[in-house]
């Protein structure tokens, strides 16, 4: 049996337009659907195995991506939006209808991501969005009851379409938060 990771990513990476601008999500809602535009190109696309990302039916990953706060805007129907869990670091702003979540949101400043969203932008009938460029938290689908034995096929398929696979986030995330943390720390190297 095929390995599959994500319908976006099933065929192939598509690759994103450099002078894309925006587009808007759409939730799945045939009824009063809520929309939330997102004005500007998004970074970091990557595909993500952990179990609190939205992912359609059937995905083994979400695909999940950042921009600028003040680029997110809903512009209808926010009324039917809920925040998943309150408690957790990244707000997930989901539709109360069908689900799906249209934006993530640290509202913790001390935050190493904070003033970044997180945005699916499958969502969008746009094309041109950046790309996904690597798996994060791959080990972590087991937890959602990925069979465990089949983990080197799942790894092997994302190498195949190019996108490295990691435990945690990829090594420059990582880096922007160990930074973020020495900075507060004062431990920063100073050269
Ligand atoms: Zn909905
Ligand atoms: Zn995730």
């Amino acid at each position: 049996m095929a390995v599959t990771i994500h319908p976006s990513v099933d065929g192939g990476v598509h690759a994103g337009k450099d002078d894309f601008a925006g587009g808007t999500l759409t939730c799945k809602c045939s009824d009063r659907p809520v929309k939330v535009r997102v004005g500007a190109q998004t970074a970091h696309n990557h595909v993500c195995g952990c179990s609190k990302c939205w992912k359609p039916d059937g995905a083994t990953f979400a695909m999940i991506a950042v921009v600028s706060r003040d680029k997110v805007e809903v512009l209808e129907n926010g009324d039917k939006l809920k925040v998943v869990d309150a408690n957790a670091a990244i707000q997930r702003h989901a539709c109360t209808g069908c689900g799906v979540h249209m934006y993530g949101r640290i509202e913790d400043t001390g935050h190493p991501f904070h003033g970044l969203d997180f945005v699916h932008t499958e969502l969008s009938s746009e094309h041109g969005w950046s790309a996904p460029g690597f798996a994060a938290f791959v080990s972590s689908i087991i937890e959602s009851g990925y069979d465990p034995s089949k983990m080197d096929a799942v790894r092997g398929r994302l190498q195949e379409l190019g996108l490295p696979p990691y435990d945690c986030l990829s090594p420059p995330l990582m880096d922007v938060i160990a930074t973020h943390v020495a900075k507060t720390k004062g431990t920063l190297y100073a050269g």
